[in-house]
């Protein structure tokens, strides 16, 4: 069920590249397709939802409810893919229901996902044994994916992106939200290929125990082959300035890839940056993911 085509790798050309004598690549997981012609189901929510799908399925539940902001990629592709595969989907959102609904939260509704907004302090206690009761109680029996789609099956999910990838490369660059995505990528480094995590955000350290925790991993800091790189998060989650807009818009000029500000701008930006400032050795094959 649910089986995919490999997601497009295609190579970037820079003379910034040929002066760094490095190769850059970048795996397109926004073009993943899933259902032809629906863009809405693809990427890293993709991979950390199928098999989500699939238990639900399994234990027979109609409706799917997870939890995210009011710009959450994952509600936006949990809709979508509720509608496609047949399942009612509640999206608890965090904050005051606004007069106008933003672009994710119309495209929601619009997929037939049911809004409930709840106060941040409330929001804060969504994995609390008793906040999942009084929402049963609320909405009947749901099979529940919690904030950013990150769990156990989304590790095995994506560990799918790494087997459509070749050992030629050196360097497997991912963003990081909540380290759902290359957590699977981190367990699925047969080769010893070096996985470099961008976090969108600010003191991420923590991710590290995120990660480690989804991976069974007691220590932290002995992560196989990964290296968080911490300088590009531009000041926080969803914080931007103009160099990383002017950065967007030069690339989807030159390379014709839109690439997003909170996630893979970041990164993208940063890999950049690093091959300017000779961080990887010549001949390096680096390869993005544009999850
Ligand atoms: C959600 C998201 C991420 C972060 O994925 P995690 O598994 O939460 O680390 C990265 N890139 C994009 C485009 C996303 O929407």
């Amino acid at each position: 069920m649910f089986a995919t085509k490999p997601s497009p790798i295609q190579e970037i050309k820079d003379t910034i590249l040929d002066k760094a004598k490095v190769k850059l690549f970048i795996k397109r997981e926004d073009l993943l397709e899933v259902i032809p012609g629906n863009p809405h189901i693809s990427g890293n929510k993709w991979r950390k939802l199928k098999y989500n799908l699939i238990e639900a399925k399994e234990l027979k539940q109609e409706t799917l409810l997870s939890f995210g902001g009011a710009f959450s990629n994952h509600i936006h592709a949990l809709a979508a893919a509720g509608k496609a595969f047949n399942f009612k989907t509640i999206g608890v959102i965090r904050g005051e229901e606004q007069k106008a609904l933003n672009h994710t939260l119309t495209f929601a509704k619009e997929q037939g996902m049911q809004l409930h907004f709840i106060s941040r302090s409330d929001y804060r206690e969504k994995n609390k044994t008793d906040f999942k009761e009084k929402l049963q109680s609320q909405f009947g029996s749901f099979y529940l994916i919690p904030e950013g789609g990150s769990n156990q099956l989304a590790v095995t999910g994506c560990k799918e992106i790494m087997d459509e990838i070749d050992p030629s490369m050196d360097y497997i660059c991912a963003p990081i939200g909540t380290g759902g995505t290359i957590a699977g990528m981190i367990a699925a480094n047969k080769t010893q290929q070096k996985i470099l995590g961008f976090p969108a955000l600010k003191n991420a350290n923590f991710l590290k125990t995120d990660i480690a925790k989804l991976l069974s991993i007691d220590q932290p800091d002995s992560l196989p082959h990964f290296e968080l790189i911490n300088h590009y998060h531009f000041g926080g989650y969803a914080k931007t300035n103009r160099e990383l807009f002017s950065f967007i818009f030069d690339f989807k000029d030159k390379q014709h890839i839109q690439l997003e500000p909170i996630y893979t701008g970041k990164m993208i930006y940063g890999i950049f940056d690093l091959i300017k400032k000779r961080h990887f050795p010549k001949n390096s094959n680096i390869l993005a993911i544009h999850t």
